[in-house]
């Protein structure tokens, strides 16, 4: 079996589901599981509907909600029942005026869960097709709007559901990006985690491949919206990928690889509007390639925060206390530097930078710098080549540059600048490591 994952911009309307459909049908011989986001702007949607009852605008989440009701009605009978629970689930937040991160994973996961069956009953008008509530299968924790998968116990129900479903000659069609709580409290795997869901249904089940269907032609040397000279990478390794996945390329999200390394299941990035293309290998040892670098990735709203102590010199014991205010506050770390009496990190998550903040402030004295991006480049080979760093540094001698890190892993090299710079930061990499013609490779497509 095959997981194709379809994400909003191939299923954004009903002339994109059906190329996505027809696309499943032509390969319904290798019993293929798809995996389906929202429409594309729905999640945000749906978002942004709970921001205003929250804020408590009643009327202006209604209208909202009418503009996504007719987005989807007519394109398959029988939504009416999903979405008047919506519309229910809207009116008992509205009446308990507040929102709570359950109540807004309950009201987005309305987006998967309708395109999932807009899509189950397109692709049924071509070949034999089943929907699975992707609820009752992927099992996860209480983090809601970021909830964590228990694998094991995921595992177990997609062998009893979905399993005996899937085979050569029908499809099973289920919704990315949502769960249940084991008490059946409906949770979300967090933006962009239809891909996560799509490695990981994978893994559970060995698939023999997980594509992933988007809107571009591969993984990417940077992000087309930045660069648009970027050339798509026929092969990448799962150590590489998952790096720039992690560091902002937005393609993927951060978590999609760790299923599939786990099982070393290659996955594939593929373009819905140019189906025949030989899109990007994501696969073990794809080590390296002509160019040092693979790919460049940027994270913006990135934050800096310096502790500043006396009590570093010399003293054992401080980096352990500075770590563990983090973990305490579950808030993950990326960049980290040090100096004799200072240690500067970087993160993207803000929800709990006050606490973290006052509890920093009993090892030392702290300062934060907002509006910071990190960019990363990522390749295999990047250990053993010479001169990397001056190529980087040196064509950036007007930028100011606030913290380096040649990656613990030896295949990236990540820095922190202005977010205003980043754009530009990026270009001028993409220019000096990708000169000159691009190499008949990546042209390559299948016979
Ligand atoms: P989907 O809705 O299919 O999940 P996303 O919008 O989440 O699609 O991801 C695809 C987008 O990721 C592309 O349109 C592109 O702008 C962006 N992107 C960022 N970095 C890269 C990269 N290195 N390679 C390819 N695409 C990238
Ligand atoms: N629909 C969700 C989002 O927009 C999940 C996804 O598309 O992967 O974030
Ligand atoms: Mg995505």
């Amino acid at each position: 079996m095959i997981v194709m994952k379809f994400g909003g911009t191939s299923v954004r309307d009903a002339a994109a589901m059906d190329r996505a459909s027809e696309i499943v049908a032509e390969r319904i011989d290798r019993a293929p599981l798809v995996v389906v986001s929202a429409l594309a702007g729905v999640t945000s949607g749906l978002l942004e509907i709970a921001r205003r009852i929250a804020t408590g605008q009643w009327e202006n989440a209604v209208s909202l909600y009418d503009e996504i009701r007719l987005r989807h009605l007519g394109m398959a009978d029988g939504l009416e029942p999903d979405l008047d629970e919506l519309r229910g689930v809207l009116e008992r937040a509205g009446s308990d005026g507040r929102m709570t991160p359950a109540a807004e994973d309950r009201i987005a996961s309305f987006g998967e869960r309708l395109s999932s069956r807009i899509f189950a009953s397109k692709l049924s008008g071509r070949v034999p097709a089943a929907h699975i509530d992707a609820r009752g299968c992927l099992i996860t924790d209480e983090r809601f709007t970021r909830a964590v998968p228990n694998v094991g116990e995921t595992a177990r129900r997609l062998e009893e559901i979905v399993r005996p479903r899937v085979g050569e000659g029908s499809a099973v069609v289920m919704a990315g990006y949502i769960g249940s709580t084991p008490s059946g409290e409906t949770s979300t795997l967090g933006r962009g985690g239809s891909d996560y869901s799509a490695t990981l249904f994978g893994a559970c089940l060995g698939a023999e491949e997980v594509q992933i269907w988007t809107d571009v032609d591969g993984m990417m040397t940077a992000d087309p919206r930045v660069v648009p000279e970027a050339r798509t990478i026929p092969r990448i390794s799962f150590d590489e990928a998952a790096e720039l996945a992690y560091f902002g390329a937005k393609v993927l999200h951060p978590l999609t690889l760790v299923p599939a390394v786990e099982k070393g299941i290659p996955v594939r990035i593929l373009n819905a509007a140019r189906p025949d293309g030989h899109g990007t290998v994501i696969a073990p040892g794809e080590g390296a390639g002509d160019s040092p670098v693979k790919s460049f990735a940027c994270k913006r709203g990135i934050t800096a925060v310096t502790v500043t102590s006396s009590r570093m010199l010399m003293a054992h014991g401080f980096l352990r206390a500075l770590f563990e205010v983090f973990d305490t506050h579950e808030t993950a770390v990326d960049v980290v530097a040090t100096s004799e009496v200072s240690v500067s990190l970087t993160l993207d998550d803000e929800r709990r930078l006050e606490p973290i903040l006052e509890e920093l402030g009993t090892l030392g004295t702290v300062t934060i710098e907002r509006g910071l991006a990190l960019v990363c480049l990522v390749g295999a080979d990047l250990k053993n080549r010479r001169g990397i760093a001056a190529k980087v540094f040196g064509c950036l001698d007007d930028v100011n540059i606030r913290m380096i890190s040649q990656g613990a892993s030896n295949i990236n090299l990540t820095f922190v600048v202005g977010e205003d710079h980043a754009d530009v930061v990026v270009r001028r990499l993409h220019d000096a490591f990708f000169e000159g013609p691009e190499p008949d490779d990546t042209l390559r497509r299948p016979g």
